[in-house]
């Protein structure tokens, strides 16, 4: 029995076999061969091995995500067929005596460095291909299996650190708990296990080479530990923990139905947050009065190519129509930061939380984002629909969308298309944003308040950080302000204002934020409930 501990993100209870995820860079040593041709043979058993892998994973991807999406796999099966590509790895192999890991590894570097100083911008995506192609072919060489993010039975997830594209692919209902070594409270990771009701632990000392697959664990997020292998008292003492549990959140089932209203009669909206079409079930389960926040970019994530018009309508208007009347606020794209996606190429930044994310990504590049409006605004008919803008610092900004929003309103009449605009909102996640939030107000229909990013601008604490995250107070006295100062510049012009950040679900704080006047707080749906009880528990 192994008992480790970390820093909790959400304070649930599981037990369950353990899978590992391992992504430490495979560090490919320069050895030298005797002979070349026993290499070159190697090579040729691992492009069938590889060949095999992708085939499957095509025929996976056909039946979950489409066919177009598929392509994918197909295209890095025929790269891996490549006789440029091949040839070159023999060549090295042959001149060089070098072992076959080494040559795909320089290969694949050369290639892909061939690749992105193209100027066709789909060749230089390619170079994210030779780059994944290679990896698979050294994995196959070196006899380790590929990260599976498709468990058999639902697991532990283990990993060094988790990347919101790789949290969004996993089957929700086969995950139990996560545990990383690495990663901060605030990120989207922790955002997203948060969502899922699951217990997730980070900055746990796991020497991952000591896990065995399939071994049991308990995970506490009540005590921040867990324990790996443990004995029969211990997991009878945790399941007895779980039924309790469980008792508790049947209480909570009561809630349901009732109005979010203080003892002395004032009402907030309860909303709630979610990454994809996936989770719109918690919300429903979880009787949240709407979506609050709808983080767009999630359909970006995970995937070979931008998602189509038609592939985001669909996923936008199933929302609506699952939702019926009830509002459903979808953030336009928020990409970059933390969430990177290699076919956006955004290249490497310094200070990426300070770089090009975001509503600076649409503006500079409008056709991604006239795609997305197009799709929002088409499905807009299709249920109560409202948009927001993230991280806005001016009033220009908000001017060039509207001159957007006015070029997509155009093409959409044209094609004679039934679309509608809906009411439109931003995001308040600056401090520039606060500070001419009463400018901001007489041009929006509505704010939320993004206190994830706010905090991190205001307090300059990198949110990812995991080294800072005892600094990272949201409860600073300047954030309470800037709340209180957006919320007074909203309804000065008749405009509401929400909170759509992790501080929303802070039930320390519910009852500050009645009093500030705050209209709406949108969490995680498992928040949703909580906040109910708290707030009618109001004086
Ligand atoms: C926020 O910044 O508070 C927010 C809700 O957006 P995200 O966490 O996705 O950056
Ligand atoms: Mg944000």
């Amino acid at each position: 029995m192994v008992k480790l501990n970390g820093k909790s993100v959400y304070k649930g209870i599981a037990v369950g076999p353990v899978v590992v995820l391992d992504h430490r860079e495979q560090k490919v040593k320069r050895s030298k061969v005797e002979n070349p041709e026993e290499e070159i043979v190697r090579v040729g058993q691992a492009v069938k091995v590889a060949q095999l892998q992708l085939h499957k994973l095509y025929k996976k991807a056909v039946v979950e995500v489409g066919e177009n999406s598929a392509a994918i796999f197909e295209v890095h099966q025929m790269m891996l067929e490549d006789d440029d590509y091949l040839e070159a790895i023999h060549n090295m192999i042959r001149t060089e005596m070098v072992g076959a890991e080494y040559a795909v590894a320089v290969t694949g570097d050369n290639f892909a460095e061939m690749f992105a100083g193209m100027d066709d911008d789909y060749m230089k995506a390619r170079a994210a291909d030779v780059k994944d192609i290679s990896n698979r072919l050294i994995q196959c060489l070196s006899g380790r299996g590929e990260n599976n993010l498709d468990f058999a039975e639902p697991s532990v997830v283990v990993a060094d650190d988790l990347s919101p594209s790789e949290t969004v692919q996993m089957d929700k209902e086969k995950i139990l708990a996560f545990v990383t070594v690495h990663g901060s409270a605030n990120s989207h990771t922790a955002i997203l296990a948060r969502m899922m009701n699951i217990p997730a632990l980070i900055g746990v000392p796991v020497d991952l080479e000591q896990i065995r697959p399939g071994m049991k664990a308990i995970v506490d997020g009540m005590q921040g530990e867990v324990i790996f292998d443990p004995v029969a008292s211990v997991c009878e003492d945790a399941q007895c923990r779980i039924d309790k549990e469980k008792e508790k959140l049947r209480l909570l089932q009561e809630l349901k139905g009732k109005e979010n209203v203080t003892l002395s009669g004032k009402r907030m909206n309860i909303y709630a947050n979610i990454g994809g079409v996936g989770d719109v079930g918690y919300v429903l389960e979880n009787d949240a009065g709407g979506i609050g926040l709808f983080r767009s970019e999630f359909l970006y994530l995970g995937r070979e190519d931008f998602p189509t018009e038609e592939e985001q309508l669909q996923a936008y208007r199933q929302v609506l129509q699952t939702m019926g009347e009830k509002k459903v606020i979808i953030r336009t794209l928020d990409i970059g930061a933390d969430k990177q996606v290699d076919y956006f190429n955004l290249g490497k930044e310094e200070n990426p939380a300070l770089g090009y994310r975001a509503i600076r990504i649409c503006l500079k590049q409008p056709d991604i984002f006239k795609t997305q409006l197009r799709a929002l605004f088409r499905a807009a008919v299709h249920g109560n629909l409202s948009v927001m803008y993230p991280m806005i610092t001016s009033t220009e900004e908000v001017e060039k969308i509207y001159a957007i929003v006015e070029e997509v309103k155009k093409e959409l009449e044209e094609a004679q298309a039934p679309f509608k605009v809906p009411e439109q909102g931003i995001m308040i996640e600056t401090p520039a944003a606060v500070m001419i939030s009463d400018s901001l107000a007489q041009m929006v229909d509505f704010f939320s308040i993004g206190t994830n990013d706010l905090t991190q601008y205001t307090l300059a604490i990198d949110r990812q950080n995991a080294k800072l995250d005892d600094f990272y107070n949201p409860h600073h006295e300047a954030i309470l302000r800037m709340i209180q100062m957006v919320v007074r510049s909203a309804h000065k012009y008749g405009k509401w204002a929400g909170i759509c950040g992790e501080l929303g679900a802070d039930l320390e704080l519910t009852e500050a934020f009645v009093r500030m006047g705050v209209d709406e707080l949108s969490v995680s749906p498992s928040m949703v409930l909580p906040l109910r009880k708290c707030i009618r528990e109001l004086a």
